[in-house]
């Protein structure tokens, strides 16, 4: 059975033309000048072992001048030093700073697509692997097919020429071409499939290397290393990924042993080996070509083939890039769910409702909302409770819109979200999540996030945020105070705050944010019961005017909510203030009484 192929060939050369034309958006110089020294290099080739050497020669045997001979030869010497210097020029100069222009150009895009793509993607295993190969040295592969490109255009054309010369000097010698044809045409792309198949299959892998790497350098990870044994789970996983990395080495190991024995075997051994039997053969035994003749033939061969061999090794390397561009032409062009530009109605700055009607949502096939209801309105407050895994997040997620309902609809003031432009919809919303990350940028960076504040009212906005957030003494008892850098990866003086002072740091940036909904997603379970109720009083009081939705495990925070909603296996199952659940004597009432009771016994434990 023929064995089916990734990309045909149609497909593989479209992605060449279309990494030519995003190469060309990014740097036309790049690709003007690599055609020009393309074309130059096959020139000089043709030119030196077809025309110069036939030109001397000719002109030795018809017994022309040494004068005239010196200055055909010093023109060509001119010429060539001329091409020398642009090829310095090139490669010193043109070429690292075109790299650095592709480098800027390129990633600006592929950053930007991926910010633009919904974070479902990022969960999806298959589009992860193909958004790593493609982010992997995109700029070095798109140069790559730019030169894969030009040398099989100019390289066919000159192997046109070289046939041609070749047969007007001995029609027989055309034959031994076919040798390198056949090993780099048929061999070296059988090679360059098979590492594309062993690329593909060793992906899992290295990327499974790639995350143990990162968890054992990134400091997120250092504490449970040292305090557990999780160290013992990551060395297995590295292990086995190895193993899956050498189990695929060995799996193309023969063929590729052999393919690559055929390759030299054919490009090399049988073309210089059979040339020069031929040629010693023609001159020494009958007699049939001089001496001046075996010479332009060598030398016409030895260019030929090295003309073939560039030709045919371009053109493997088009269609080996064709299916590298693959990967990122995929991810270029997936069409977003939920793009982040996408445009649509202006929601303005006010929220007198969002409602959240008969909402459905599934991650993959598993149903985590089920036909959900709820409101919230303009200033209200609002606490959403419930065990673990109850689906709170997944609603403030989908709120936020990284996801769409399955089923249902959200509606902002009576109009369903999805028809509003998602960044100025996104901006209404200030959040604080439990999962927060540390960029490793100053404090107020990390607070302000780049948000739109004027420069003269900056530090008061963010001392205010500190303060509010309860984070100002710990920032200012730092170094540099606002100033310092989080996290010590590009600074040694950089600080490391604990997890509650860096959740509180987190809040600050909800705080700091002026828009009508703040949402924050646990944003005590850090913190010790004083600073927590301090916290809660400062949310209630900096947030009067706004819509505020917090969730929170911690039922005490939860009593002075206008409205709190009970969510239980993706829906909501009981509602209403916290008097109203009480007296229900529900699942709230029964889960408030438990942790107050806990809450009694450890403070008579304390006193005790
Ligand atoms: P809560 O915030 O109430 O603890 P979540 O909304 O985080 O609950 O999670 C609800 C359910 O959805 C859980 O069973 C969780 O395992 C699952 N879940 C959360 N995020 C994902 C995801 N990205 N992919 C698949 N399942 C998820």
């Amino acid at each position: 059975m023929k064995k089916k192929k990734e990309i045909g060939r149609g497909r593989a050369v479209k992605n060449n033309i279309f990494a030519l034309g995003l190469l060309w958006r990014i740097c036309p110089s790049m690709v003007v000048h690599e055609a020009v020294v393309r074309f130059l290099g096959y020139f000089e080739w043709l030119f030196y072992s077809a025309f110069f050497m036939r030109y001397v020669i000719d002109a030795l045997e018809k017994g022309s001048s040494f004068g005239t001979i010196m200055v055909f030869v010093v023109i060509v010497a001119v010429v060539s030093a001329a091409m020398s210097l642009y090829n310095s020029i090139l490669n010193g100069h043109i070429f690292p700073v075109a790299r650095a222009v592709i480098n800027k150009g390129l990633y600006k895009i592929l950053f930007r697509k991926s910010r633009n793509v919904e974070l479902e993607c990022f969960e999806n295993s298959e589009f992860y692997d193909k958004y790593t190969l493609a982010m992997e040295k995109a700029d070095e592969r798109l140069i790559a097919t730019a030169e894969a490109v030009f040398k099989t255009f100019f390289g066919a054309i000159a192997s046109v020429c070289a046939f041609v010369f070749m047969y007007q000097v001995d029609p027989i010698s055309v034959l031994f071409i076919l040798f390198p044809v056949i090993g780099n045409f048929i061999f070296n792309r059988k090679l360059s499939h098979l590492d594309y198949a062993r690329n593909r299959d060793m992906a899992p892998h290295n990327r499974r290397i790639a995350y143990i790497n990162r968890v054992m350098y990134l400091p997120e990870y250092a504490k449970e290393m040292r305090l557990t044994d999780v160290f013992k789970l990551m060395r297995r996983q590295y292990r086995e990924a190895i193993k899956g990395l050498a189990d695929v080495t060995k799996k193309y190991t023969a063929k590729a042993v052999v393919l690559h024995w055929l390759y030299v075997m054919f490009t090399f051994t049988f073309i210089f080996e059979g040339l020069l039997i031929y040629g010693a053969y023609r001159t020494l035994v009958s007699s049939s070509m001089s001496l001046a003749q075996l010479a332009v033939i060598t030398s016409m061969m030895v260019s030929t083939t090295w003309i073939l061999i560039g030709f045919t090794d371009a053109l493997t390397a088009l269609f080996k890039n064709g299916l590298f561009i693959e990967y990122l032409r995929t991810f270029l062009e997936y069409k977003e769910k939920i793009p982040e530009d996408s445009e649509g109605a202006d929601p303005g700055n006010k929220i007198e409702s969002i409602e959240f009607k008969d909402v459905s949502f599934s991650y993959k096939d598993k149903e985590v909302l089920s036909h959900l209801n709820m409101e919230f309105r303009e200033g209200k407050t609002y606490a959403l409770v419930g065990h673990n895994g109850a689906g709170k997040t997944t609603l403030i997620k989908l709120l936020l819109r990284f996801y769409d309902p399955t089923e249902g609809q959200i509606l902002l003031n009576g109009r369903d979200i999805r028809e509003y432009d998602l960044r100025k919809y996104r901006n209404l919303f200030a959040t604080a999540f439990q999962d927060h990350r540390m960029f490793s940028m100053s404090v107020t960076d990390n607070v302000v996030m780049g948000e739109d504040i004027p420069e003269e009212s900056r530090e008061e906005e963010v001392t205010r945020a500190l303060k509010l957030a309860g984070a100002y003494d710990k920032v200012m008892s730092l170094p540099k105070a606002a100033d310092t850098t989080l996290t010590h990866e590009f600074d040694d003086k950089g600080a490391v705050l604990s997890g509650g002072e860096f959740q509180k740091i987190v809040v600050a940036r909800a705080f700091v944010k002026d828009c009508p909904f703040k949402v924050f997603d646990e944003p005590s379970s850090a913190l010790d019961p004083i600073a927590e109720a301090t916290l809660f009083d400062n949310i209630y009081e900096r947030c009067r005017d706004n819509t505020l939705v917090f969730i929170s495990h911690r039922l005490s925070s939860v009593q002075n909510a206008d409205w709190v909603y009970l969510l239980s296996e993706g829906t909501v199952k009981e509602a209403g203030t916290h008097r109203m659940l009480m007296d229900r004597n529900g699942i709230y009432a029964d889960m408030y009484t438990k942790q107050a009771k806990n809450y009694l016994a450890v403070s008579e434990e304390v006193s005790a």
